[in-house]
């Protein structure tokens, strides 16, 4: 580690930095620097047919976590907002019927106990990142949390984040790199590789990396997901789409099905070659 690195660290107190466990469990499934866990699914939760059908197309390419958005932090407000608890009933049945786990975003705090009934993980968003009410909120709960970097936020500041949480009690969390934003405007965003192995150096917590929102474009997707592999993530959340240019939300970045099917051919590949189990 850096010793500048080490020395702000010290600074801010840190606990993420040291003393956590370094796997995050769920029922069945852990989230290790052993294991390569992909969570995939499409940006919002759809009617229960299309995102039920997403969901156990899925279940067959060996996908465990099932990702969907009930509630949609959208860019503009007349954008769809998602189908809120109407989409967390679906989550529940396709949770019941799959037997998939599910991820999905929480963005207010009052929100917190309904989508806890139908998740196994906790998606704090990029937006939300410096939530500090909701970060609090969330970190008072036994419950684990994946915390994306924000967009304009430093990997300082994603620990600082991180920390809101896993100070008051929560230590179930899982940091996701998910793009930042350059001058680069041929992609939605950048994916910050540097950050994979930078927050492994510095706290043991699980890293993911989200490549659907770190570049905005479908076709770029594959490779992103396996320079993450390589670079030492421990995880994918990707955005899969039965229909991608039919989509309700982000359809350019969303796979179709087929495409999927051969990344994760790909990542079972190299996961084993870099000793992960996928
Ligand atoms: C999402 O995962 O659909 C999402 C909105 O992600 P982010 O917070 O990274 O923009
Ligand atoms: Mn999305």
């Amino acid at each position: 580690m850096l010793l500048e690195e080490l020395e702000e660290l010290e600074e801010l107190k840190l606990t993420c930095s040291k003393d956590l466990p370094d796997t995050v469990r769920l029922n069945g499934i852990s989230f290790s620097r052993d294991n390569f866990i992909v969570m995939a699914g499409p940006c919002a939760v759809e009617s229960y047919e299309v995102t039920y059908n997403i969901a156990r197309n899925l279940r067959r390419f060996g996908v465990k976590i099932f990702r969907a958005g009930a509630y949609k932090p959208r860019t503009s407000p007349y954008s769809f907002q998602g189908l809120k608890e109407e989409g967390l009933e679906i989550l529940k049945e396709i949770k019941k019927k799959s037997g998939l786990h599910i991820i999905t975003e929480v963005m207010e705090i009052s929100d917190i106990e309904k989508v806890c009934e139908a998740a196994d993980i906790l998606q704090i968003g990029s937006r939300n990142m410096q939530n500090f009410p909701l970060l609090r909120e969330v970190g008072r709960l036994n419950f684990p949390v994946l915390l994306k970097r924000g967009a304009g936020s430093t990997i300082m500041e994603l620990l600082g984040a991180c920390e809101y949480i896993v100070k008051e009690g929560n230590e179930k969390v899982i940091l996701c790199e998910r793009g930042i934003r350059t001058f680069e405007n041929l992609t939605r965003n950048t994916l910050d590789i540097s950050a994979i192995p930078l927050l492994k150096s510095m706290t043991r917590l699980p890293v993911v990396v989200d490549p659907s929102h770190a570049c905005g474009r479908s076709h770029l997707v594959p490779s992103l997901s396996l320079a993450a592999i390589a670079a030492g993530s421990d995880g994918l959340l990707i955005e899969v789409h039965s229909e991608p240019s039919g989509a309700r939300s982000d359809p350019n970045q969303s796979l179709n099905l087929c495409d999927f099917e051969k990344l994760m051919d790909k990542l079972k590949i190299l996961a084993k070659s870099l000793g992960k189990k996928i």
